[in-house]
Order: C-alpha cells, then structure tokens, then sequence
C-alpha cells in the first residue's frame, strides 16, 4: 500500500496510507477536531473533506468559526433552505444561492410571495432536514449529462446555468437526500453539521441581476457554528435596525426624500443642516490647518470639458444626461476634479508654489439606477469633502502622509476605532491597457504610498491589479460603533489627469513639468458620512454635532420668563438651545428630551430663579446638580471647541 505524507500548517507532517480523506485526518489528530471541521484545503484549495487523498500534501483543516469554514457552513446552509423550500413547494424553480457577509441568499421562481409564516414553516423544515442527518455528497457530470439532469428535473434556470458552461468543462453536483443542486463546492459532510440558523428577510431580484429578466423571490438567512455567535449576530442586527439612519432620520428631523422633488435627491431639514454645516466646519478648520485653499465651482459644465477629463468616454451612463445651452451640450458636474485642473491652470505655476492644495464642499450629480438608490447611502446629488493637491513627485510622499494623518485625525473625532485601507496597486502585466504605461513611475509612487502608509502607523492591505488606470487608489472602510461596515471614501494618485489637461509648472531650471495629483476626499460625501455617523452615533451625536443641545425646561409656566432669558443668553454664545414651554408636568418634559436624544437638559425652578442658576441634567449622566449659567457656558464652549466626544454612549 502507498504511503503519502500530509503537511499541516504547523509545518507537522504525517504519514497516511494512500486514499486517506481529511477527515481521517482530522479524526487522527482529534475527537474534537473531527467533529467541528466543516472544510479543508487541499496545497491551497478550499475541498470537501470526503476527497481522497493519493500523493503528498499540504493540508489545512477548518472548523465553522474559522472564515473559511464559516463560508463552507452559509452556503450550506443555502443548500438546505433550497432543500426545505423545494419539499414545501413541490414547484419552485431554483436559481442561485450564494453567500454575502455573515449570511447567505438564494433566489427562488415562485408565482406566489413568500409571508412571514412561510419563513417559520421552511425554516422548521431547515430543522427537520438538518436533523435527519443526509450525507452530503459530490458528483462530477460531463454539462451534457448535467443539462439533461435538470431538464429532466424541470428546473429551467439550473439548465440556462450549465448550458452556459463551457461544455467540455466538469460540472459538479451536490446531493442531500432527495436535494441535488449544481455546485462547486465544497460542503459540509453532514446536514447535521448545520445547527445555529435563521433565516433574516425576503426581497424581490431580478435574474441575473438584469431589471429586464424576470423577478425573483430572494430569501436571506444566516448561519454560525457556535450558538452564542448566532445570538451575538442577531443581536447586532437588531441594534442596526434601530440605528438605521432612514428610520433615524425620519425621527430625529434630519433629512426626506420627496416624490416631486425626484428620487436620490435629499432634502436636508433644518436639524439635519446642522449636521452638515458642523462637518463643513470642521473641514475648513481642518484644512485651512493642512494648507489648504477654498475654491468654488458652477454644478454646470460645456460637455468639452468631460470630454477632455474622459469621463464621457468612461462614466457617461452614470451622468445626468446632457442639456442643450445655446446650442452646446451642457452636464450637471459628476466630479469637481476638471474644475479645479482648470483652477490650477488659471495661473502659472512655478515650483515654488508647489504644492498647491484646493478644497471644496463639491456639489456632484450622479445617475444611480432606482433600484440602487439606498437612503444617504446611495444617492443622486451628493456634496463631497473634496480637494486636490498637485504637486511634485519628491513632494508627493510628505502629502500623501499628511492626508492619511488627516484620516486618523479625523477617525479620532468621531470614535472610529476600526478602519481599515485597501490599497490597490497596478498590474505590472497589463500595464499599456488597463494602466499608464510608465512601469517605473507606477513602481516609485505605489512604493512612496506603501511607506507614507506605514510611517502614518496606518492598518491597511494590498490589493493587486485592483488600481484605477491612472494610479494607485485607497479605498477607506470603516467599521461603526456596533461594527457595521462602511466603504466612505476613496483616496487616489492620478498620473495621468494633469497630463491630459496641460498642467504645469516650472522647475528650478526653468523647465515645464508636469505636476502629480492626489484627488482625496476624507469625509467622503456629507449624504455618506452623515449616514455613517447617524448609525455609529445611533442618533446621539456629540455636544459639537448635535441639532438641539440644550433644552430649558421650566418647572411651570411660572418660570417661562426665566426659562426664555436663560434659552437667549445661551443662543447669544452661539449654542443651539430651545425651551419648553408646554405645560406638562417637569418629568414629562424630561422624558420628551430623552426621547430627542437632547444633550444637555437645564431645569429652572425657584431655587434657580432666586439664584440665577440653573439645574444642569446630562443624557446618559444624570444629575450635575446646580450650576451658574456662566459656568455652564464656558463648560459646554470648551467641549464644542474641543470636539469631544459624547461623555458616554448608548450600546
Ligand atoms: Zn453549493
Ligand atoms: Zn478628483
């Protein structure tokens, strides 16, 4: 009998005779380990765990709670939903079943809408499955073989699948019971394996994700290997539910979308305007720090314009379509960036005036499908945190890293504790059709982002092949205080722009050179950001953010004029502050700021009036007992300057 030796990640090999599965394997390293792995990879190939093994390896073992295991048990446990739904409804047509983060979906063809009380009966189904403990099982068919299966199973969707394989390809299936699906796998060994499910929502998506095919009935649900992480997850999906910023917004007075002013298109209300002037604020302190200068920008432009930045060539369908002006073509801008090339071009440039950094709030217009728009978060006119540096290429390090500290500085204020950078680099290979062809200057600038990253301590990963075509881009992601994530804002190099629009300046020899460009945007787009924050604050922002900060209220009507004098003295130092002047009674009036997510609520009674204090009540502290009102204003001046944040936050 052969022997072949299987290497573990510890580097530990072992000897087996030929034909062993991993889980022979794990079940010699382990009881324990045999029975929580869900997968293995076979020298770097994720595999089921019933596959034999006849030459030497490398093999890694995972258990549900590892990513790769995790995966393996969410599609899984699509297929079981499929096997459920399919026993209850004899007459679904299946279609695809893939996973998303920490969840799965598939997506089913059936005339009639999957309630509530359906979701209960398939996932009891799940359940019943589950327990009958059905091996799963692979087979590999030629697609003729494969296509006629389906066919003769009358699942139509399964046979456009196959028929659009390459025919002289192995087509693999899944078997669990009397469930076969079309699949690469791998898979759990055993429906057993699956214990701690929910399924989540319905929705409707096309096939194919094409509005012209038909719509389908998309189930989603979820799967952990351990209980407490089931528990765990629902519970933060809970929390996001009531941290949604749609549902938030709506209550907190922020913003509305309205049918006649046109979809994508957010009113901001006067709380939420707050919002956005204290972010606008905050930039322009920050950058007038950083060296920044303002510039201002039309939302028009001659088409020429997008022609010569090649976003008609390149981003046309995701413009507003053109207008007639005079007999010329005109676009609503979908990027400030020609604007401020053209800023830049205004006046000649030597070196040094280099580098120069521009900074707008930009008013963009992007045409989102309908079906893509999503509250703040994916919207059709957006302001953006915007700004370009040109500069040399001996400057672009030290900018580059004065932008990434800019983030930290920024992620700071708000109590962003979990980010992470994803920097995209060029590949080498396609250089001339998917990228500048200028190896050396790609290899310098993506080397000079790698070391400002790392000098700026900041966490990040390298992505090859994912660049943009004109340079190395930063794709910034962002993690909220319940631990949702955020794409917010992308960061880029751009060799090519300056190039194409004629940009220069002259060098110490009296040369024209061409200058770099960073295009960066921190704060992303106030709709985005304001959207994050919303979530990550769960609607109780920080004194310097807050729509209402202060609430007077009176113990009775008696104290109104009090109430007013001490609202207008506050109003006159610049705080945002409103008095109550409904008759209920003091604890009502209390918990009808709570409710507002109010920070700072002053009650005023006898006591305060004969005193001229004021009694100072914190959200989430309580009592601070009485205070002058001079105390309470230099107080709360210090903790808007300073930007702090929230003393405690809700979780
Ligand atoms: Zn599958
Ligand atoms: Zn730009």
């Amino acid at each position: 009998m052969n022997q072949i030796t299987v290497t573990l990640p510890d580097g530990s090999t072992r000897s087996f005779e030929s034909g062993i599965t991993p889980y022979d394997v794990a079940l010699d390293i382990g009881e324990r380990l045999a029975q929580d792995v869900v997968c293995a990879k076979i020298d770097g190939v994720i595999s089921d765990l019933s596959i034999s093994l006849r030459k030497d390896v490398s093999l890694a073992l995972f258990d549900g709670r590892s990513p790769e295991g995790h995966d393996v048990l969410l599609h899984s446990t699509a297929h079981l939903m499929a096997q459920a739904v399919m026993s209850l409804y004899p007459d679904v047509q299946i279609t695809i079943g893939p996973t998303i983060e920490n969840g799965f979906f598939y997506d089913f063809d059936f005339p009639q809408e999957f309630s509530e009380e359906d979701l209960e009966k398939i996932e009891a189904k799940m359940k019943e499955l589950a327990k009958s403990a059905y091996n799963v099982s692979r087979k590999e068919l030629s697609a003729k073989e494969a296509s006629d299966y389906f066919n003769k199973m009358g699942q139509k969707y399964k046979v456009e699948i196959v028929d659009s394989i390459d025919p002289k390809e192995t087509i693999s299936l899944y078997s669990q019971g009397d469930f076969t699906d079309l699949c690469r796998g791998p898979h759990v060994p055993n429906t057993s394996k699956i214990k701690y499910f929910k399924l989540l929502s319905t929705s409707g998506a096309y096939w194919r994700g094409d509005e012209k095919n038909k719509m389908l009935q998309r189930i989603y649900g979820t799967v952990f290997a351990k209980k407490k992480d089931l528990k765990k997850h629902l519970h933060l999906l809970e929390e996001a539910k009531k941290r949604d910023h749609r549902k938030l917004g709506k209550e907190l007075e922020l913003f509305t979308f309205d049918e006649e002013v046109g979809p994508g298109l957010p009113l901001w209300l006067p709380n939420g305007t707050v919002l956005v002037d204290a972010l606008e604020d905050l930039a322009k302190e920050v950058e007038r720090k950083a060296g920044y200068e303002r510039v201002r920008t039309p939302h028009l432009s001659k088409g020429l314009l997008y022609e010569k930045s090649g976003h008609l060539a390149h981003y046309r369908d995701s413009m507003y379509p053109a207008m007639d002006v005079d007999g010329n073509e005109y676009f609503v801008k979908p990027m400030n960036c020609p604007h401020h090339h053209k800023i830049y071009d205004a006046v000649p440039k030597s070196y040094r005036d280099l580098p120069v950094r521009y900074a707008e709030y930009g008013t963009c217009y992007r045409y989102e499908k309908s079906g893509q728009l999503f509250g703040l978060m994916r919207v059709r006119s957006m302001q953006m945190n915007d700004a370009h540096i040109y500069c040399t290429s001996e400057q672009f390090k030290r900018e580059f890293l004065a932008v990434c500290k800019m983030y930290l500085d920024y992620f700071e204020i708000f109590g962003i504790e979990k980010y992470q950078m994803r920097l995209s680099l060029h590949d080498p290979k396609a250089l001339g059709e998917k990228y500048v062809d200028d190896a050396k200057l790609w290899l310098e600038t993506e080397q000079a982002v790698r070391e400002a990253l790392d000098e700026g301590g900041l966490n990040y990963v390298e992505i090859p092949g994912e660049a943009a075509f004109y340079g190395p881009k930063i794709d910034v992601q962002v993690w909220s205080a319940i631990g949702k994530e955020f794409t917010l804002a992308t960061n880029q190099v751009d060799f090519a722009i300056p190039e194409r629009f004629g940009l220069t300046y002259t060098d110490e020899e009296g040369n024209e050179q061409t200058p770099l460009c960073i295009h960066r945007a921190p704060l992303s787009t106030h709709e985005r950001f304001i959207g994050f924050l919303i979530e990550h604050y769960g609607g109780n922002f920080p004194l310097w953010l807050a729509p209402v900060q202060l609430m007077i209220i009176p113990i009775s009507d008696k104290y109104l004029e009090y109430a007013e004098e001490v609202c207008l003295a506050l109003k006159s130092e610049g705080f945002r502050a409103k008095t109550n002047k409904r008759s209920d009674k003091v604890g009502a009036k209390i918990r009808q700021a709570e409710l507002s997510k109010i920070n700072v609520m002053l009650i005023v009674g006898e006591k305060e009036l004969q005193d001229r204090t004021v009694s100072v009540r914190r959200r989430f502290e309580g009592d601070k007992g009485m205070q002058t009102l001079e105390t309470v204003i230099s107080e709360l001046t210090e903790e808007v300057k300073d930007r702090r944040p929230s003393h405690s936050q809700e979780s």
